[in-house]
C-alpha cells in the first residue's frame, strides 16, 4: 500500500513510523524545511528556546516507551525542577503535586525527538500539499496517486484540502487557540528552584514563563539566560498581528516585575506567533474518522493539546490503515 502522510509533525511521524515499522514505505510531505511542526526549537545568537511544546510529559502513553526505550537517549534529560506559581505577579510553589509529573527535554532542543521520530523515514521536505483529488481507488495529493492519505496539520489548515474531496467529516466543533511566543535572551544569570512558570488563573497577558536556562543546559552562554514567555489567548487573538515590539513590552514588563531590572532589557528578542497553536475544543479520533475510508484523519484536535496525544493519535491512524 503507497500512503501518503502530510505533515512531519509528531502526530504525522508517529503514523509514518508505525507504518514504516509494519514494512510499508510511506511518503511523509511537510511543507516546513524541518520536522516537529509545533515540537521545535529556535536558535537565536546563542540562545536557544522551545518556542512551541517546552517540555514532554509522556504520562505513561505509547511515546513513553518510544522515548525511553527504542529511540537514542542522547541529550534526553528529565527536568529536575518543578512549575511554580505567578498568581497575581507572584512567585510561590503553587500547586507543586498537581504540577509533579515526569517532564522531559533534549539538550539538543525539544526538535530532537521529532529529528529521532524521522530517522529512516521518506520525509519531502519544503512540499505543501495544495491539492487532494480521489480517485476511484485512492487519492491524487499533488497529483501523485497514492492509496492511502493521513492528513495530520491542524484541522483548519486541513480544511481546504477536505473540501476538495467533499467528505463528510465531523469536526465542525474543533477550535484552536492562538498563542504568541516572546523568545528572550539576557545578558545576566537566572537560577530558580523551579524551570517554569504558570498564571493559574491564565487571565493575564502572560500566562506562562519558561527559564529554558534553567529548564536544561546549552540554552544559553554561561553569566547568560533564555526565556519563553507565552501570552494568553485573548491577548494573542487580540495582538496577533501588532509589530514584534508591541507584542513583546508586555512580556518585558512581566520579566521585570517577577525577576528584576536585569531582565526588562533583553540582548535577543524575537516573536513567534502561532496561528492554530493548541486546540482548545478538540474531538475523538472515532469521531473525526467515523465515515473513513483511506483518508485518515489525525494531529493533536482528535485528541487534546499535547504532545503524547499527539503522538497517539498518529500510531492510531496507521492501526487504523493497516487493519482495513
Ligand atoms: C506555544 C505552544 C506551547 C505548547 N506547549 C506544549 C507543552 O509544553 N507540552 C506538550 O505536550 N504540548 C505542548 N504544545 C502542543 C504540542 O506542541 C502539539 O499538541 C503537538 O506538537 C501537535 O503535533 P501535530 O503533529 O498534531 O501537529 P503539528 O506539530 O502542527 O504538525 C503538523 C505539520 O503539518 C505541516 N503542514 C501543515 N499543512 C501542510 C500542508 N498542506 N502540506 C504539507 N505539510 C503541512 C506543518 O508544517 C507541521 O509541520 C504546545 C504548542 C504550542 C504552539
Amino acid at each position: 500500500m503507497n500512503i501518503a502522510v502530510v505533515g512531519a509533525g509528531i502526530s504525522g511521524l508517529a503514523a509514518a513510523r508505525t507504518l514504516a515499522q509494519r514494512g510499508l514505505k510511506p511518503v511523509v510531505l511537510e511543507s516546513g524545511s524541518g520536522p516537529g511542526g509545533r515540537c521545535t526549537t529556535q536558535q537565536i545568537g546563542p540562545y536557544k528556546f522551545d518556542s512551541g511544546a517546552t517540555s514532554i510529559a509522556p504520562r505513561g502513553r505509547s511515546l513513553e516507551k518510544a522515548m525511553l526505550e527504542e529511540l537514542s537517549q542522547e541529550g534526553l534529560r528529565q527536568v529536575e525542577r518543578p512549575i511554580w506559581s505567578m498568581a497575581f505577579g507572584r512567585v510561590s510553589p503553587g500547586d507543586a503535586a498537581k504540577m509533579a509529573i515526569s517532564r522531559y527535554v533534549y539538550e539538543q532542543g525539544i526538535v530532537q525527538l521529532p529529528k529521532l521520530l524521522a530517522q529512516g523515514l521518506d520525509v519531502r521536505y519544503g512540499v505543501k500539499v495544495e491539492t487532494l483529488a480521489k480517485e476511484e481507488s485512492g487519492y491524487l495529493v499533488n497529483g501523485e496517486p497514492f492509496d492511502a492519505v493521513v492528513l495530520s496539520a491542524p484541522l483548519p489548515e486541513n480544511a481546504e484540502l477536505l473540501a476538495m474531496v467533499g467528505e463528510g467529516w465531523r469536526i465542525g466543533g474543533v477550535r484552536y487557540r492562538s498563542c504568541l511566543s516572546v523568545l528572550l535572551g539576557y545578558e545576566a544569570a537566572f537560577d530558580a528552584p523551579y524551570h517554569a512558570l504558570i498564571d493559574p488563573e491564565q487571565r493575564n497577558p502572560v500566562i506562562w514563563v519558561s527559564a529554558e536556562s534553567v529548564k536544561t543546559t546549552g540554552r544559553a552562554p554561561e553569566g547568560h539566560s533564555s526565556f519563553v514567555v507565552q501570552m494568553g489567548s485573548r491577548f494573542s487573538t487580540e495582538h496577533f498581528q501588532d509589530s514584534d515590539y508591541e507584542i513583546s513590552r508586555e512580556a518585558k514588563i512581566m520579566m521585570g516585575r517577577l525577576f528584576g531590572k536585569a531582565f526588562e532589557d533583553p540582548a535577543a528578542m524575537q516573536v513567534r506567533r502561532w496561528l492554530h497553536s493548541q486546540p482548545e475544543i478538540s474531538t475523538s479520533f472515532e469521531n473525526a474518522n467515523r465515515n473513513a475510508t483511506s483518508l485518515i484523519l489525525a494531529g493533536d484536535a482528535l485528541a487534546g493539546p499535547r504532545v503524547e496525544l499527539a503522538y497517539e493519535v498518529g500510531v492510531r491512524a496507521a492501526e487504523y490503515l493497516l487493519q482495513k
